[in-house]
């Protein structure tokens, strides 16, 4: 199977126009943007949402779970200051696509999901795309993955009622953390930086994601 072959023209001109929004809406990095120009967001979404595929909203996946708006994710993205050296650890693997962007901007993902049948749809259409620098991990992703820790940028794409610790710990000093946190309804997005152990907080807005389930988020 030939990836291109799924990449029309009207796709590549749906996925322009969906960039000039993301930078009027204020996304600035311009690595950010010419990923989302690259990765087909059509390969991580039911067959039947194709057509929507490159609006700038959250669409289900399955499992009632969601892959998030393209703003979000090129907001968090941007907000981890990737140079392409870093080794990221992902929480919600979710459709992939995040996952897909991290691994064109970064050294190495590990990534991880609780649902099963989510991770094994995102590591077929991953493997399918070719990234060999993507490590997939079924789990509660609370707990983090202490085997490859320390990371140097920690993405939580799922809503926490507070910065899970085993996260924090296993975040670098000098890393980067990028979390939704409040209630099961609404949240903040912060970016976190770890200085001397400390926290070097700024609130990236309101925001509205599925919860983060799991031993240090909230109770299923
Ligand atoms: N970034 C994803 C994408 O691009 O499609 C969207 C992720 S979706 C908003 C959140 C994901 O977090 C869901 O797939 C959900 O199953 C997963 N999740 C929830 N709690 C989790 C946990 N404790 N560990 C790992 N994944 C979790």
């Amino acid at each position: 199977m030939d990836k291109e072959l799924f990449d029309t023209w009207e796709h590549k001109k749906k996925r322009q126009e969906l960039v000039n929004l993301l930078r009027e809406e204020g996304i600035t990095s311009e690595s950010v943007l010419k990923v989302l120009g690259k990765i087909q967001r059509h390969l991580f979404i039911p067959k039947e949402l194709e057509e929507v595929a490159y609006e700038n909203q959250a669409l289900p996946i399955g499992e009632f779970q969601t892959i998030s708006q393209p703003f979000i994710v090129a907001l968090m993205t941007q907000a981890l200051e990737l140079s392409g050296k870093e080794r990221v650890l992902e929480i919600g693997t979710g459709s992939g696509y995040q996952t897909a962007i991290l691994a064109e901007l970064s050294k190495e993902v590990f990534t991880i999901e609780i649902r099963e049948s989510l991770l094994e749809k995102s590591k077929k259409i991953l493997e399918f795309l070719g990234y060999k620098n993507i490590h997939f991990k079924l789990g509660d992703g609370t707990k983090g993955w202490e085997e490859f820790a320390p990371y140097d940028r920690i993405i939580v794409t799922a809503s926490a009622p507070e910065i899970p610790i085993p996260l924090w710990e296993q975040l670098k000093e000098d890393g980067i953390m990028v979390i939704p946190i409040g209630s099961r309804e609404y949240q903040n997005l912060y970016k976190i930086i770890k200085k001397l152990d400390k926290k070097l907080v700024e609130n990236l807005g309101g925001v509205v994601f599925v919860p983060l389930i799991g031993e240090y988020g909230w109770k299923e």
